[in-house]
Formats: structure tokens, C-alpha cells, sequence
């Protein structure tokens, strides 16, 4: 028996829908304490349903939830920010949509992580408001060491070596920026000019706002998503092989016949 009340009030940001049926959806959402739900709306699909405006991917909401078996149930759901501006221009809806599955990957269900919630926020008022795409490089940042994933820029993430001004490795498995003696040891890298490794330790501890004031030309721009890239999809790959691995762990000792309890004294 659970005491968890039967109904509860969240806030919350519309993350994705995926239809089931004929005119339910089930909606991902970031709620305000850091964690995602996935939840049902019924028959929302439905032209007369009134929370349909209300729970659009990318739109921030009051949610009244009931707790259901598998999944719960949206009872009310009332917009606090549609952010039109974002969802009716196709370029910013995408970067938004880029940053909501980013912060979809790294968040876990019924698991709190406090500063989620309003980084997400930040991102999507700044591409709002008409701040350059750069600020994406900001959003990875963040969230790569909200998520304990913290890039080593300021010496040799392996040896701790001082690092020359000079072009440098940037190798996710390591953890960071490597020396030349390291090189070989660190794994598959990208090569960053000054300029990036620069951008990088600035983004760090900027602001949002001083960040996407910066002037980043298109070759620095194109070098650091590339790296970035390159140091998510190693955290989320691993992620999720972790994740596989529990569950096929989960599923093998559910379907194993129960071992013989050895006999007590
Ligand atoms: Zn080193």
C-alpha cells in the first residue's frame, strides 16, 4: 500500500507526446524538482478537449495529475508560458526541441535534480527572447555537469599536467582536455584550437545572458558543437548501455526459477 496521495499538483515542461489509441497521448514531462513523468492524457486527441493547448511539447504548465496503475492521468492541465515565439519559428523550435530531448535523456523518473528544471527554463526565455544558437554550447555545458559529467579544461584530465596554450585534445572517455605525452593514452579526441578552449572555460562559469553576448564566428561555432557532440553522445551511449544492461539483468532474474533458499539453523 502506497501513502502517496491519490492526486497531486505539479508544474511542469511539455518534453514530447507520443499517441496511444485512437485519441489519448502520453506526454514526457520536466517537472519543476528535476524529475520526468510520463503521463496520459485522455482523448485529447479529441477537437473538444480543453487541455489540448495545454500540453504541448515545449509549452510550461500547472498540471493536476491522478495516479493510475502503469501510467498517471492528466485531470487538468492550465498553460503558464505557451512560448509562441519559440514553437512558431521553425529554426528556434528546433534548437528548443534539441535542448527538451537533451534534458529528456538526462533526466530520470521520480529521481529530483534540482537545477534542471529552471536551466531548461533559461535556454528556452533566451532562444525566445532571440539569442544565437551558441547558446546550446552554454545548455550542453550545464547540464553535462549537472549530471556529474564536469569537462576537465583547466589541466590534463589524466595526468593533471599544466597545459600549454597550444592546440589540445579533447577526449570525452578521459574526461577532458589531455597534454601531448597523454595523447595516447586518452582514446578517441578532437584536436581544439586557443580560441575554443577559451570558449569552453568561459561558458563554464558565464552566465546564460554573457554567453550568448560572445561573438562566435561559424568555424568555432562548427568546432565546438562538434566536441560537445562528441562528449554527450559518449555519456548517453554509456547511459543507456548501463540502463539496457540493468534491465536485461532485471529480466533474466525475473524469468529464472527460483534458487533453492539454503536451510537456516
Ligand atoms: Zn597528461
Amino acid at each position: 500500500m502506497s501513502d502517496r496521495p491519490r492526486v497531486y499538483r505539479t508544474e511542469g515542461l511539455i518534453l514530447r507526446r507520443r499517441n496511444l489509441g485512437e485519441a489519448d497521448s502520453v506526454f514526457t514531462v520536466l517537472t519543476a524538482n528535476g524529475a520526468k513523468l510520463d503521463a496520459v492524457a485522455r482523448g485529447i486527441r479529441r477537437a473538444r478537449s480543453r487541455m489540448r493547448g495545454h500540453l504541448e511539447p515545449l509549452t510550461r504548465s500547472q498540471l493536476l495529475l491522478a495516479r493510475g496503475r502503469t501510467l498517471d492521468v492528466f485531470t487538468q492541465a492550465q498553460t503558464l508560458h505557451a512560448y509562441r515565439g519559440l514553437r512558431e519559428d521553425l529554426e528556434r523550435s528546433a534548437l528548443a526541441i534539441y535542448c527538451a530531448e537533451l534534458a529528456d535523456r538526462f533526466a530520470v523518473e521520480q529521481a529530483e535534480q534540482p537545477g534542471l528544471y529552471p536551466l531548461l527554463l533559461a535556454v528556452f526565455d533566451t532562444l525566445e527572447a532571440g539569442a544565437p544558437a551558441q547558446v546550446l554550447r552554454w545548455f550542453e555545458l550545464q547540464i553535462l555537469s549537472l549530471a556529474g559529467y564536469d569537462l576537465q579544461l583547466d589541466a590534463c584530465a589524466l595526468c593533471s599536467a599544466r597545459l600549454p596554450p597550444a592546440e589540445t585534445l579533447l577526449a570525452a572517455s578521459a574526461g577532458g582536455l589531455v597534454c601531448a605525452g597523454c595523447r595516447a593514452a586518452a582514446g578517441a579526441g578532437r584536436l581544439l584550437g586557443v580560441p575554443a578552449i577559451k570558449v569552453l572555460r568561459f561558458a563554464r562559469g558565464a552566465s546564460l545572458a554573457d554567453f550568448a553576448s560572445l561573438r562566435v564566428g561559424d568555424d568555432l561555432g562548427q568546432q565546438l558543437e562538434g566536441a560537445l557532440g562528441d562528449v554527450l553522445r559518449y555519456h548517453l551511449e554509456r547511459d543507456l548501455l548501463t540502463s539496457r544492461y540493468l534491465a536485461a539483468v532485471t529480466r533474466l532474474s525475473r524469468e529464472a526459477p527460483p534458487t533453492a533458499s539454503p536451510d537456516v539453523e
